[in-house]
C-alpha cells in the first residue's frame, strides 16, 4: 500500500513523555531551562539532549527501568496498530527519544514491532552516565532524530504520509510534508497547525478507530 504512517512516540502512544520524566526523577538541575530555549528556536533538540541528560550525575539500568515500567500507553494503541498490519498499512515510530525505553514500553504492553520499524535514537549506559547515539546526522535543524529527513524519504518515493503526534519536534515534518496530520487535541502540534486543512485533531486512539476516520486514512 502507498501510505505509509509516521507517528512519534512520547505523548503519542505514551500518554506522558518518558525523556522529561526520567529526567525529573534522576537530577535535580534545572533542564527545563533547555527545553524552554528548544521550544523558542534558540537551541535544537540534539545539543539540549546532551546537556539535559549530562545533568545526570550517576544511575542504574534498574533504576530506569523501575521508572519506566510506570509509563502508560494510550489504551487504544494496540488495536489501532493491529488495524494498520490488518490493512497492510506500513507503520514506523519516529522518535526523538531513546530506543532503549520505546522497546521495554512497547514490550510491557505486549506490542510488537519491527526493531526497523522504529526510528529513534540510542543511548548506553556507561559506568552511570548516559552516552547518547544520535539517529541521524547533524541537520540543519540542530535535531537529535531527524524527524525532517526521515519522514522526506518516503515522500520523495511518492508514498501518501500520514503523520500522528503531539509535540515541537512534529511541527516541522508535518507541515511541510504530511498529507494528513493526526496531532493530539491541545498540544503543541495541534496549536500550532489548527487552521491547516489537512489536520484532525484527537484524543485517543479510539478515535482514529472510528470507522469514517479509518474509511479517510484508507482514501
Ligand atoms: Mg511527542
Ligand atoms: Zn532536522
Amino acid at each position: 500500500m502507498n501510505v505509509v504512517i509516521c507517528c512519534d512516540f512520547d505523548g503519542t502512544i505514551t500518554l506522558t513523555d518518558t525523556g522529561k520524566i526520567l529526567l525529573s526523577n534522576l537530577t535535580n538541575e534545572d533542564w527545563q531551562y533547555y527545553d524552554d530555549l528548544v521550544i523558542k528556536g534558540k537551541m535544537g533538540t540534539r545539543e539540549a539532549l546532551v546537556i539535559q541528560w549530562g545533568m545526570i550525575k550517576s544511575t542504574t539500568t534498574e533504576e530506569i527501568n523501575r521508572i519506566v515500567d510506570e509509563i502508560e500507553i494510550d489504551p487504544a494503541f494496540n488495536q489501532f496498530y493491529e488495524w494498520t498490519k490488518e490493512k497492510g498499512i506500513e507503520f514506523l515510530i519516529i522518535s526523538d527519544g531513546f530506543k532503549t525505553y520505546i522497546n521495554r514500553i512497547l514490550h510491557n504492553h505486549n506490542i510488537q514491532i519491527a526493531e526497523t520499524d522504529i526510528k529513534s535514537n540510542d543511548m548506553e549506559l556507561v559506568e552511570g552516565k548516559f552516552k547518547l547515539k544520535f539517529l541521524t546526522p547533524e541537520c540543519e535543524h540542530n535535531c537529535a532524530n531527524c524527524k525532517y529527513s526521515q519522514v522526506k524519504q518516503f515522500k520523495d518515493k511518492g508514498r501518501k504520509i500520514i503523520y500522528i503526534g503531539d509535540g515541537l519536534s512534529d511541527i516541522l515534518p508535518a507541515r511541510e510534508l504530511a498529507d494528513v496530520i493526526l496531532a493530539k487535541e491541545n498540544e503543541d502540534l495541534a496549536k500550532e497547525l489548527k487552521n491547516d486543512s489537512r489536520l484532525i485533531t484527537f484524543r485517543s486512539f479510539a478515535n482514529l478507530l472510528e470507522e469514517k476516520t479509518k474509511e479517510f486514512l484508507l482514501e
